[in-house]
């Protein structure tokens, strides 16, 4: 059976990544998320003194180290870094590292050969316009801002790493803005997108969902 692309698109805290790593699990495919390939070189630029504006060295930081990422696993350089990626710190700077035109191009390449074979669940903002537009399947999954940000709250909770509420709606809130006003692949749902808001669904409902959707286009080809 061929095995297709399945995009995931949405803003921060749309439950975007549990989303795509149940479905994946379910339908037995490979989950990649893209957010957390920028968040890897953001932690590069921090380490390295990088500046947010110097596209050139933010480039030459990527060339220089490999980026592995599947599942909930990050790797730089083969170190595990999948929970550095996450702190408030990285999240700040994420979206000034991923604005620009070159660091993108570099990293849609490497995310279009990671999805090249199919069978993969790929999360993001630009997966179904921008890096994977063939995607068989594609998702826009959202919630309002406050579940957002609650959401956000009780994940860095429970990494032990608590940040008041008004702190994580404000940073998602500048992420919205940031990604969905930016001039290169903003944040944006691709025409034959599916919508769903998450706000009051359980999420094993939501996974019923992807997979009803996920089965009929996987019999469909
Ligand atoms: O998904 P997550 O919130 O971890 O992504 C971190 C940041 O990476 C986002 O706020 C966004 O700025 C950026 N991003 C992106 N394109 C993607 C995935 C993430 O610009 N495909």
């Amino acid at each position: 059976m061929r095995k297709i692309k399945i995009a995931i698109d949405g803003p921060a805290g749309a439950g975007k990544s549990t989303a795509a790593r149940l479905l994946a699990k379910r339908i037995d495919y490979v989950y990649i998320d893209t957010g957390a390939m920028y968040r890897a070189l953001t932690l590069l630029a921090l380490k390295h003194n990088i500046g947010w504006d110097d596209e050139n060295n933010l480039v030459a930081l990527f060339e220089q180290h490999k980026i592995d990422q599947y599942g909930s696993t990050t790797l730089i350089d083969g170190i595990d870094v999948s929970d550095e990626i996450r702190t408030n710190k990285v999240s700040r700077a994420v979206s000034e590292v991923c604005r620009h035109r070159d660091v993108r191009q570099k990293m849609v390449k490497l995310q279009r050969q990671m999805a090249q074979q199919g069978g993969v669940v790929m999360d993001g903002r630009d997966i179904g316009t921008v890096v994977l537009p063939d995607a068989e399947l594609k998702i826009f999954l959202t919630a309002s801002l406050e579940v957002r940000a609650k959401r956000r709250m009780d994940e860095l909770r429970q990494m032990g790493k608590p940040i008041p509420f008004s702190e994580v709606l404000a940073n998602i809130k500048q992420r919205d803005k940031m990604d969905s006003t930016r001039k290169i692949a903003p944040l944006r749902k691709a025409d034959d997108a599916v919508v769903i808001d998450n706000s009051f669904l359980p999420i094993y409902e939501e996974i019923d969902i992807l997979e009803t959707m996920a089965r009929e286009k996987i019999a469909d080809i």
